[in-house]
């Protein structure tokens, strides 16, 4: 599922292919895909525009195209995207195509169909609207320590509740708690300002690495729990083996013995 450091690395690679081109149709394909418009309107108010900047916020991705008219996508759990040159054939999988001028195309895929595509007038509207936390990355150390130690209940939890956080999900929450040395069913609330310390520097880290790396899971480093996760996975650090529980209502992998429950 495209966590943080997947959709800043789609929001790069829409800008580095897809912006200052006039968009001159957009295909829908599928229209489970779109919220609160129909196909029609969305080419519609589209057409002739360009997309002009982007904006991320957690795992959202806001495409701005004029005053006012933002394109809001969100990858579900296997959404992404992919730029076509001239006569490059579309993915069976892309359920939106936004073409250009210069006859490239942008294709939103999404296998599984939980992606969205809308357009809204405002970001912060938006954001106020669904009630997300503030960005994972944007957030500063106080703020975590506010938001985090003022919890109870399991520290994952809080840190894939996107109304608290946003952007962190299950495979870069249990990454995140691994570096940190904390066990997922800490009770967040009893754990020390020193400690939510190194739990903020474990996140920051473990985002803007996973963004370098392009997310490409074979280019993650060893020492990390995800290129081990899973059955009959072993920890990297002390070799016992991992384990596993539900936890935030998720799968949590864990090392019992590295990540201590305070
Ligand atoms: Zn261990």
């Amino acid at each position: 599922m495209p966590e943080l450091p997947e959709v800043e690395t789609f929001r790069r690679y829409l800008d580095s292919t897809s912006l200052k081109q006039r968009i001159t149709n957009v295909e829908v394909k599928d229209s489970y895909v779109l919220k609160r418009i129909s196909a029609r309107e969305l080419t519609r108010r589209l057409k002739g525009r360009r997309f002009e900047k982007s904006h991320r916020h957690g795992k959202h991705l806001f495409v701005r195209a004029s005053d006012e008219l933002w394109l809001r996508l969100h990858f579900g759990m296997t959404g992404s995207l992919e730029y076509l040159k001239d006569e490059e054939v579309a993915p069976r999988t892309a359920r939106v195509i936004f073409r250009f001028a210069n006859s490239c195309r942008l294709a939103f895929e999404d296998q599984r169909k939980f992606g969205e595509i809308e357009l809204v007038d405002d970001v912060g509207d938006f954001l106020q609207t669904r009630g997300l936390g503030p960005d994972a990355l944007e957030i500063g150390l106080s703020q975590f320590q506010a938001i985090v130690g003022k919890h109870h209940g399991a520290v994952k939890a809080i840190l894939l509740n996107q109304q608290l956080i946003a952007g962190i999900g299950n495979l870069y929450a249990d990454e995140i708690l691994f570096r940190a040395r904390m066990h997922p069913a800490t009770d967040a609330a009893r754990v020390s300002d020193k400690d939510l310390k190194r739990l903020f520097r474990a996140t920051h880290y473990v985002l803007e690495k996973a963004i370098t790396l392009k997310t490409d899971f074979n280019r993650l480093p060893k020492s990390w729990l995800l290129t081990h996760r899973g059955k009959p996975g072993r920890c990297p650090r002390c070799g016992r083996g991992l384990k596993s529980a539900t936890i935030g209502g998720r799968t949590s992998w864990f090392c019992a013995h590295c990540q201590k429950r305070i």
